[in-house]
């Protein structure tokens, strides 16, 4: 038999139903590589006692004839979806051994789809960052390296224990959350694909919140086709979440294959940086060409208030965060500090829970919320958002199907290499991501190539609201034409 685990999600789905193996097997072989690829630090929380239990009843089913579109496939999720009885921490030491009581719908939605659960991946505290490097549990190790160098490097983030065992082979899929990049820039940073659907497409319910406005969770997958077909399990009206939508899930998987010619594709002028690296030009002229070749027509389009977007997502997402994290107080979840009165108790148990990532946010947003400055800068970010999504309005609105951007300006980089002067340093690795947040649109990260020292490089695509049918059907495009990338196993 051939390694179960780098089938793709696709290709599994069928050796089950024609039962080649069953679940429990290639569940067991998932649980196999995990425990060998502990060094990589991905999982935070391995179950493999449910997911040999939710294999063996899906096995069941799938003998009565009677399994859903997911059956049987192993997946990994990042920790910052609840999950019932199962230990959720969103990597903060603040939330200590929280182990919800309910689950979030998404991943209940995985359930009922038949997917089995492999663990708890681990990813940025509270998802904020862009390396998986602020997580309490240490950073995570991303399968790529340099040709001819042992230097480990990150993943990218927040969702870098995504990104990573599912480069691994750790699992077929895992889901991921986006509030500036986190599923496109790992996914970029480890040649997975990752697509963050419109705002409203996927429940919130029972994701730790981060900034809610910005925040919507989607999948990180070895193919384009798989991403589709996890998102049709994830995405839906949910009743609990009042900004989810409720328009029907199309079969995104159909889109997959579908022509696209005569589409209209954006390359938006701005994002050609100034001291870009030649690599990231080249990639991008690549995508345009492929895109070209399968029939799409190219329109250089203008997104003219693209440099306003990282500055103004840098006070829009704390102020929400700092919002968010107000109820970790000490008394309703995880740590509790010792104090002497119940101010020391805020006090202490923020101070010691909260890493500096966080805290920093927290005051961002604090101070930026402040009677004194909330029209100088929360205000401001708003109206500057507005612009930001008009721009995008002003461009589908003459005709463009989706626009073609990097999905990163620069590839994986080391662990401690970057961001520990100044943290901006990090923050400019989501500079093609999060004008997609602030405008709510979809956005999807797919492999397109390599740098000169053999590192994964993604190309980003961004469609109309609810239209991800059209960016997988691009994306199945560049996919096809750079072809797939597996890194060389070390671990
Ligand atoms: N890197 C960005 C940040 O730190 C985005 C993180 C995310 O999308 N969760 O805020």
């Amino acid at each position: 038999m051939t390694d179960l685990t780098s089938l793709t999600l696709a290709e599994a789905r069928k050796g089950l139903a024609d039962k080649t193996f069953t679940s429990l097997e290639l569940t067991d072989a998932h649980l196999s590589a995990i425990e060998a690829a502990r060094v990589l630090n991905a999982f935070v929380m391995e179950t493999p006692e449910q997911a040999r239990d939710m294999a063996k009843a899906v096995d069941e089913k799938i003998a009565k004839g009677d399994a859903g579109p997911l059956a049987g496939i192993p997946l990994g999720i990042k920790d910052l979806f609840a999950t019932k009885g199962v230990r959720t921490t969103a990597c903060s030491k603040i939330l200590g051994n929280f182990v919800p009581t309910y689950e979030s719908t998404i991943t209940s939605q995985l359930w009922r789809d038949g997917a089995v659960m492999l663990g708890k991946l681990n990813n940025d505290e509270f998802a904020m960052g862009s390396a998986n490097e602020t997580s309490c549990f240490g950073p995570v190790g991303n399968p790529w390296r340099r040709e001819g160098s042992n230097t480990t490097l990150v993943p990218g983030g927040s969702s870098g224990g995504s990104a990573s065992a599912v480069a691994a082979l750790l699992c077929m899929g895992a889901t991921a959350t986006d509030t500036g990049g986190s599923i496109r820039q790992p996914a970029a940073f480890t040649a997975t694909v990752g697509i963050k659907p419109t705002y409203g497409r996927c429940s919130r319910w029972g994701i730790v919140a981060f900034a809610s406005s910005l925040d919507q969770a989607g999948p990180i997958a070895r193919s384009v086709r798989d991403a589709a077909m996890l998102l049709r399990s994830m995405a839906g009206h949910d009743p609990k979440d009042t900004t989810s939508v409720d328009i029907a899930v199309p079969d995104y998987e159909a889109a997959i294959g579908k022509s696209v010619k005569g589409m209209k594709i954006g390359i938006p002028k701005e994002y050609r940086l100034d001291g870009m690296p030649a690599e990231i030009e080249k990639l991008w002229s690549e995508g345009a060409a492929w895109l070209k070749a399968a029939g799409a027509e190219l329109v250089e389009v203008s997104l003219p208030h693209t440099k306003y977007a990282l500055p103004a997502y840098y006070i829009v997402a704390p102020a929400e965060a700092s919002s968010n994290l107000a109820r970790y107080d000490g008394v309703r979840y995880g740590l509790r500090e010792q104090a002497k009165n119940i101010t020391e108790l805020y006090e202490n148990t923020r101070a010691e829970g909260f890493g500096a990532e966080v805290r920093r946010r927290v005051m961002i947003g604090t101070y930026v919320l402040s009677a004194g400055y909330y029209d100088a800068y929360y205000l401001r970010a708003q109206k500057v958002r507005t612009l930001i999504k008009k721009d995008f309005e002003d461009c589908f609105a003459k005709g463009v199907d989706a626009i073609l951007t990097p999905a990163t300006p620069s590839a994986a980089f080391g662990i401690g290499e970057k961001g520990g002067a100044d943290p901006v340093e990090m923050y400019l690795n989501d500079i093609f991501t999060v004008t997609v947040n602030m405008a709510g649109l979809p956005g999807i990260a797919v492999p397109a190539g390599k740098d000169a020292q053999g590192l994964p490089l993604g190309l980003q695509l961004i469609g109309r609201p609810f239209e991800e049918e059209t960016l997988f059907s691009l994306g199945e495009v560049i996919e096809q034409a750079a072809g797939r990338f597996t890194p060389a196993r070390w671990w």
